[in-house]
């Protein structure tokens, strides 16, 4: 069983086919032997009594007239009959009265007569016939015969047996092997079909239904399924492309939207900057003017009207440095970034360095937890970024031991921070200190201002890529976050050009 199990199905079929009808061809073999071998005992038997009641027929006489001569010439007669290897008459008494041998053989002859019949015994067939006279009985006949004739017919027998025998099987054999495919074809055919259907992941193949038995409802049901595959098969590839031609539209008009916005902000950059440069001629213009009538009549003006001139002199210079921070930060956008692998520990330094007088002044005490990475960014730039939130951590502190600790958290991209323990931001201000030339205090109080640094800081993150944002317990500190990129995109983002400065 289990060498059939992993045979082809072709295989198995035939040798299905053959087994049963060779087992069956053999055990009705069998049967029509065993059964002729009792026929033929049987009609030895009878063919066995005939000879005898004739010997006994005729050896009436001679019993009758004690005459053994005659009676062995009745014997003799057997001769001619070959499997008979013997006989021998019995008078009345049960005495040996005449006896007649096969020449070269040797029978056994009992001394005296035994029951009358037939019997097998020591493979011969013995028989014993009563010899009766007028109703009387006058003797026994003796016949004893081989059993060849048996044994001749039953091979004759076995032979005709096994010669249909194995042309049966050959016919059993032609036939299963053009029956089998009646089974294994459609079968085979159905595995060959899915195979197909798998390796070409081609679901529009079909299987070919050639009965409308089991098989026949197997392949339906399998084509069947083969449409319900392709069918959802093209509604998700229409899905699909649907899908990703919705992308593109979109992606298209938003790169469309991302260039106009570019524009735009170029645009402003631009006229910021031209018309910030424009107006500083005619403010340096109004500032040497009022200088002059200062200087020119100042002795003709009073008290009130020096004043007056001085804070339009102040006013000025105040313009002055708007405009500046106006100029610097439409430059940022104006300008390519000089990206490179920075060092943030040399940055830093020269930061604290440029700033340690004031610090020292300040009694700032400055921490650095772990050293920071190096990353890819602009040295600058990124240098303006740490300047202006230590300033402000600085600046925007009323604590007697003021302090700063600068450190990175470990994220993709690393997200650095700039911590102090000053005055604090509201919440409702976080965005509004963002925004250019807004400021929370009035002009002249922690230092002064122009409410530009953290404009400036916002435009550097974002032209890395990176976010800032702010985290501020009022009274305790303030934390600036931020990051310089979009992790892996950040250096893709920047080998493509960016506005030419103007
Ligand atoms: P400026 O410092 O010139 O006023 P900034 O843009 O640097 O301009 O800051 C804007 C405002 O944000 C400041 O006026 C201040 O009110 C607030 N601010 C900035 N940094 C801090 C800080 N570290 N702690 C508290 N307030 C701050």
């Amino acid at each position: 069983m289990r060498l059939l199990r992993d045979l082809p199905i072709r295989r198995k079929l035939m040798a299905i086919l053959m087994i049963a009808t060779g087992g069956a061809l053999l055990l009705a073999g069998l049967l029509l032997l065993t059964l002729d071998f009792f026929r033929f005992r049987k009609e030895m038997k009878t063919d066995l009594g005939i000879l005898a009641a004739i010997v006994a027929q005729n050896s009436g006489a001679p019993l009758s007239f004690a005459d053994p001569l005659a009676a062995e010439e009745t014997l003799a007669a057997l001769r001619a009959k070959p499997s008979v290897l013997g006989a021998t008459v019995y008078d009345v008494h049960g005495r040996p009265f005449a006896e007649w041998t096969r020449p070269g053989t040797s029978p056994d002859f009992p001394a005296r007569p035994g029951e009358d019949g037939a019997a097998f015994a020591g493979g011969r067939l013995i028989l014993f016939e009563p010899v009766i006279v007028v109703g009387e009985r006058v003797g026994t006949v003796y016949l004893e015969s081989s059993l060849s004739d048996l044994w001749e017919r039953l091979q004759v027998r076995a032979l005709t047996v096994t010669i249909v025998f194995l042309v049966a099987a050959l016919a059993a054999l032609a036939l299963s092997s053009n029956l089998q495919g009646l089974i294994s074809g459609p079968v085979i055919h159905l595995a060959e079909t899915a195979r197909a259907v798998s390796e070409r992941n081609d679901y529009s193949l079909r299987a070919v239904r050639r009965s409308s038995d089991e098989l026949g409802r197997l392949v339906d049901a399998f084509n069947q399924m083969l449409s319900q595959i392709e069918e959802r098969d093209t509604e998700l590839l229409a899905a699909k492309e649907e899908l990703e031609h919705r992308v593109r539209d979109r992606t298209v008009e938003l790169s469309e939207a991302n260039a106009e916005l570019r524009q735009s902000n170029r645009d402003l950059d631009d006229f910021a900057y031209i018309a910030s440069h424009d107006l500083k001629e005619p403010l340096r213009g109004i500032h040497n003017y009022s200088m002059f009538l200062l200087e020119d009549y100042g002795d003709k003006l009073d008290a009130d009207g020096k004043a007056k001139l001085e804070t339009l002199m102040r006013l000025t210079r105040r313009m002055e440095v708007l405009i500046d921070s106006l100029l610097q930060f439409s430059r940022l956008g104006r300008v390519d970034l000089a990206i490179d692998d920075v060092d943030l520990n040399e940055i830093l330094a020269e930061v604290l360095d440029n700033l340690d007088i004031n610090l020292k002044e300040e009694k700032v005490e400055v921490a650095v937890p772990r050293p920071l990475p190096t990353v890819r960014c602009d040295r600058v730039r990124v240098g303006e970024i740490f300047h202006n939130l230590i300033v402000n951590g600085v600046k925007y502190n009323d604590k007697p031991r003021k302090r700063i600790e600068v450190g990175y958290l470990d994220d993709d991209p690393p997200v650095f921070y700039v911590r102090d323990n000053g005055i604090g931001i509201p919440e409702k201000h976080h965005d509004a200190i963002f925004r250019i030339f807004k400021r929370l205090h009035a002009r002249d109080k922690f230092g002064g201002g122009t409410g530009a640094g953290l404009t400036i800081v916002k435009k550097i993150v974002e032209r890395h890529n990176g976010r800032i944002w702010v985290e501020s317990e009022p009274g305790e500190g303030t934390t600036f976050h931020f990051t310089l990129g979009k992790g892996d995109r950040l250096a893709e983002q920047h080998t493509e050009p960016t506005d030419p400065p103007g």
